[in-house]
């Protein structure tokens, strides 16, 4: 575990058999478990394909939703392993602090955003519109494909898109933590992303009204919008 701690839960999910078969290797690929050159052809060009659309989903997941440009980049960061996270660190070789600071596990993405027990309060927290919970996801990726579509109910309801604010509210207090060793609780984190994102989605409602002055505000005279302008 010390020498490959990116691999721990892989590792953990090993079980060994009950009837005590001796261990083997087999291919999944085919029926028989037997390795083929065909079976091999067809699952390499099969798992190609799936990982190109899991990419283009995600990155519609990120690009194509209404949020700030700088959450955008945060998240894209965040799914392309380009955080300063332990797990990251330690596929570099910086062995040094790749425990989570909350409880001591590695510090993957999955375990700060997701699975963490500080980051399941902040979860237990919130209800969302289609029984979305992030902490029952197994990768990061999977729980933002999901947030697409899930909306946040009261009381800390939010008309708009809240899930990237929350964990960007995770991440800058996992910060403050490390570096300024000021912890925040979690229901400090939640009310903070929701400030931010009301504050932010009020800033743009405020932008296209204003566009629309300096567009029609001519010689003194509001033209009115044509059809379909809004
Ligand atoms: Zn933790």
């Amino acid at each position: 575990m010390d020498i490959l701690p990116q691999h721990v839960p892989e590792i953990l999910r090993i079980k060994p058999s009950v009837t005590g078969v001796t261990d083997s290797y087999m291919w999944l690929a085919s029926k028989s478990g037997v390795f083929s050159a065909k079976s091999g052809y067809y699952a390499a060009t099969a798992a190609e394909a799936y990982a190109i659309v899991e990419h283009q989903r995600t990155f519609k997941a990120i690009w194509n939703r209404k949020t700030s440009p700088n959450l955008q980049l945060f998240l894209w960061k965040l799914v392309q392993g380009a955080l300063a996270l332990g797990e990251n660190m330690a596929k570099r070789g910086l062995m040094a602090n790749v425990e989570c600071r909350y409880c001591g596990e590695l510090e993957t993405a999955e375990h700060i955003f997701l699975h963490c027990s500080h980051t399941r309060h902040i979860w237990s927290n919130t209800i969302w519109s289609s029984n979305f919970n992030p902490a029952n996801y197994d990768s990061f990726s999977a729980a933002l494909l999901a947030s697409v579509s899930g909306i946040m109910l009261p009381p800390w309801g939010l008309a708009g898109d809240i899930f990237p604010w929350i964990v960007w509210g995770i991440w800058t207090a996992r910060n403050l933590y490390i570096f300024e060793n000021r912890d925040s609780t979690p229901v400090e984190i939640l009310t903070k992303a929701i400030r931010n994102a009301r504050e932010w989605h009020q800033a743009q409602a405020s932008i296209i009204p204003q566009m629309w002055l300096d567009l029609h505000l001519t010689a003194g005279r509001p033209t009115a919008p044509g059809d379909g302008v809004f």
